[in-house]
């Protein structure tokens, strides 16, 4: 059993959502149907309030859809923090537009409010906030801050569901569009796939005709709805970003457990903290007073009087068979990005870099594989 290993992260798959998949195969409707519809609706409810939510194959269209929508373009400015995932910034790239990368608050993780105001010129469009872990950003000041500039917020919520801000669910507390990812590991999947909500209706409409090529109006009204012809017009250079009703069936059902799946997690989160507490490390930021924090990630940061370094750390635990990640390594360091960023400084995310590795935490995880995270991580950092 001790020799065992522990994966970084291992998918909670039933056998509900196998036959929901299996209902779809065999139902003779495999792309975007009825099944996306359902999906939509069942996460608009879920999310709660009047808005408008669009199955795509990936956060990362999401992202890039509600961008576009928001009329982002070459000059413009999106604002972005340098801890994220390459997909927050590059779909700034693909609509010819620069990001400006602003520092986090080392006690949160999230974006720093200051450092986005003064990152603010008048070329600036968007606001991307990422709600690091699972931690929601301080989406009050940062819609203040975009009125006073005039300025949208997309928030990339890929870490984040469940989650919410000041009893408002992320996707109606304070953005003008949010995505969220069903990537395998996040904390519900339909293998790849992902969400853009909005309560705007021109981004809905927008990201709606954008999504399938430009058309004006989606395949299931074109096959389904036989007052419309097959004649259809086509009123921009779209995408090809569709869910298939296959990850829709999967993602309505894994939907319906979100909330047992985050009722585990925080159970493991509860049992990680009071077990790590006391040894050299800073804990993961809980959420702000108010705010619910899905617990995506759990992440330590080691302090410098831990006996091993972050790579020396990560190489004790895998030699005890224990998976664990990094999250992330700077953009502002990437050898991409680095030339957009000169003569920026991003103390916060380098000193967090430098320290920071993410344990297994996942709905399957058993009590004996984090025991034996546990103990692992105890004897590495006791020496
Ligand atoms: C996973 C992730 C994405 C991309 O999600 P996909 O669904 O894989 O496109 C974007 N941003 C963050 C912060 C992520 O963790």
């Amino acid at each position: 059993m001790a020799d065992t290993p522990v994966p970084f992260f291992r998918p909670s798959i039933g056998e509900a959502e196998i036959q929901a998949v299996s209902e779809c195969l065999r139902s003779g409707w495999l792309t975007t149907g009825p099944k996306c519809r359902d999906f939509e609706a069942a996460f608009a409810a879920h999310v709660g309030g009047d808005v408008t939510a669009l199955a795509v194959t990936s956060a990362t269209a999401a992202l890039h859809l509600g961008l576009e929508a928001m009329g982002v373009g070459p000059g413009d400015e999106v604002i972005v923090p340098t801890l994220t995932f390459t997909a927050t910034a590059e779909v700034v790239r693909y609509l010819g537009a620069e990001p400006v990368f602003v520092d986090i608050e080392p006690d949160t993780l999230c974006i720093c409010p200051d450092a986005v105001e003064a990152a603010i010129t008048p070329r600036t469009k968007v606001i991307m906030p990422v709600h690091f872990a699972g931690r929601m950003c301080d989406m009050t000041a940062l819609r203040a801050l975009a009125d006073r500039h005039g300025l949208r917020i997309l928030d990339d919520a890929a870490h984040a569901l469940p989650a919410s801000h000041q009893g408002m669910s992320v996707g109606r507390c304070g953005a003008d569009a949010t995505a969220f990812s069903f990537y395998a590991n996040k904390t519900m999947t339909t293998g790849e796939g992902g969400m853009l909500v909005t309560a705007d209706p021109d981004i809905a409409a927008r990201a709606r005709i954008m999504r399938l090529h430009g058309i004006d109006r989606d395949v299931f009204n074109r096959f389904t709805d036989t007052r419309s012809s097959a004649i259809y017009d086509v009123v921009a250079p779209g995408y090809k970003y569709n869910m298939t009703d296959m990850a829709a069936a999967l993602g309505t059902v894994q939907l319906g457990r979100v909330e047992a799946f985050h009722a585990a997690r925080i159970r493991l989160v509860e049992r990680y903290d009071s077990a790590l507490a006391g040894l050299p490390v800073i804990l993961p930021p809980h959420a702000a007073k108010g705010d619910v924090h899905s617990w995506h990630l759990y992440i330590l940061q080691l302090k410098d009087e831990a006996p091993m370094d972050r790579d020396g750390f990560i190489q004790g635990l895998k030699d005890a068979g224990i998976g664990s990640s990094v999250h992330y390594r700077p953009l502002h360091q990437m050898s991409y990005w680095s030339s957009r960023a000169t003569g920026q400084a991003f103390p916060h995310a380098d000193a967090y870099f430098n320290r920071c590795v993410t344990l297994p935490l996942f709905m399957a995880m058993t009590d004996e594989e984090q025991a034996r995270v546990i103990e692992t991580v105890r004897r590495l950092l006791s020496a």
